[in-house]
């Protein structure tokens, strides 16, 4: 087990200061072009392939990490340069991780690579559970995955939505009810094919900010895949169908521990981002405050201003530390007894949405303008309190953990 530490290693400074000159030297100055534009990015994508910043293999390495800052260092810096071009880049990773996590090796071999494609023909991957009546309330959802036993095939009817390169990704991972007795429990997922028959994209929404990024909906009509496409293989789907089916019988549990291990473990890596975010528009505030003059002196003299300026720091510094300590905890296979992993993501964000505000007051008129990055960045910034969980739904893993007890 690796100690808990806060200063990076040489290895780890040097991969930070790499990342951090692709995010100053390409994603920043590209920033306001594709929101603009609201359109992926494929050239700036492209150019994260050349330099190996997008394919599996970094990604791979940032994950294992022993010390587990890997993810949160690389998020950081990526989401300072732009998040709505930096999610473009690290959303195939989201859905690559749904494979790492329960797929099979041979599955893991197959479909990764297939994810981010080369650097000559780059691809990206999405990941699509979110439904119209199941956002927060995952276990209501209601696409639905039957198993063709004579062809040895899954039939997927439903619609996805808020899918993040839904419709134009190489390959999309699907969660679907496999049996709807079970609630979440009864949840598989499905690696759905190129050019699978049946998959459309439906409406790509126009966005408040990270406009860079494509989100869709995604329409599944009678899409059929091969049975080696159920993530995990069929054993296991059964082996876990009916234990759960035996605990639903047994009159289900308690809750006892409500932080569900892998949103602990994936949840720092979102609080992450919104850290980069935070701290990009902490940086052009603290600049502005020391040049801009106003009463024959820089607005920072005053402490109205400065004062805003310690807090903002003060809390991006605490966002870190939270967002480190859970990562930490996750690669170490700690338990999330107090949901370390949601509370840090809870914090982060919502950091992220008030420093950008103060860094556009900071910035008076400016501020308000597009001649300026922070009104972007306090777009994006809402983004952090409504994916990966709302802002009310980690406070509700976080006081069921604490207290055992099945708040509403
Ligand atoms: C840009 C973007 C990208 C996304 N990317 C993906 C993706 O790639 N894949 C994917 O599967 N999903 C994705 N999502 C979906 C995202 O995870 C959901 O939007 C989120 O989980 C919230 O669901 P909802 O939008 O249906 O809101 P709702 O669940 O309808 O919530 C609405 C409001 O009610 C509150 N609320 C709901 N239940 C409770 C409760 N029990 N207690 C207190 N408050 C509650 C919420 O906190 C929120 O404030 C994305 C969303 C966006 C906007």
């Amino acid at each position: 087990m690796a100690e808990f530490t806060m200063e990076l290693n040489d290895e780890q400074k040097e991969v930070r200061d790499w990342l951090h000159g692709f995010a100053a030297d390409v994603i920043r100055p590209a920033a306001a072009e594709w929101d603009e534009r609201e359109e992926t990015p494929w050239p700036v994508i492209q150019e994260a392939a050349k330099v190996g910043i997008y394919s599996l293999d970094f990604y791979a390495q940032q994950y294992f990490d022993p010390t587990g800052l890997g993810i949160p260092m690389a998020m950081e810096e990526l989401f300072w340069g732009d998040a709505g071009i930096a999610l473009s880049i690290v959303g195939t990773g989201l859905a690559a991780v749904g494979v790492l996590a329960n797929g099979t090796e041979e599955q893991i071999g197959t479909w990764i690579p297939q994810m981010y494609g080369d650097a000559n023909d780059v691809k990206v991957a999405a990941f699509c559970s979110s439904e119209p009546d199941a956002g927060s309330d995952v276990a209501s959802m209601r696409t639905r995955a039957v198993y063709d036993e004579a062809k040895d095939e899954w039939v997927i009817n439903g619609t996805k939505t808020w899918a993040t390169n839904g419709g134009i990704a190489n390959v999309h991972v699907v969660v679907a009810v496999v049996d709807p007795e079970l609630g979440s429990k009864g949840h598989a997922s499905f690696i759905i094919p190129p050019n699978t028959p049946g998959l459309s994209q439906g409406q790509k929404f126009k966005k408040h900010g990270i406009r860079a990024s494509h989100t869709a909906e995604v329409i599944l009509d009678n899409v059929r895949v091969p049975g080696s496409c159920l993530l995990g293989g069929k054993d296991k789907l059964d082996e876990r169908l009916a234990r759960a089916r035996e605990k639903a019988r047994k009159g289900g549990e308690r809750v006892k521990n409500a932080a569900m291990a892998t949103f602990e473990a994936s949840r720092p890596a979102v609080g992450a981002m919104a850290v980069g975010t935070a701290r990009a528009a902490y940086e052009v505030a603290l600049e502005y405050a020391q040049t801009r003059e106003q009463f024959g002196r820089p607005i920072i003299d005053n402490q109205g201003v400065a004062f805003q300026l310690a807090d903002m720091r003060t809390q991006i510094d605490a966002a870190r530390l939270l967002v480190w300590r859970a990562s930490w905890m996750a690669i170490n296979g700690k338990p999330f007894t107090a949901a370390e992993g949601s509370m840090s993501k809870l914090f982060a964000s919502e950091t992220a949405k008030k420093v950008t505000a103060q860094a556009i007051q900071i910035l008076g008129g400016n501020g308000y303008t597009r001649e300026y990055p922070v009104e972007r960045m306090h777009r994006d910034a809402a983004i952090y309190t409504i994916f990966e969980g709302t802002s009310e739904i980690q406070r509700l893993v976080i006081a069921r953990t604490l207290s055992g007890m099945p708040i509403r």
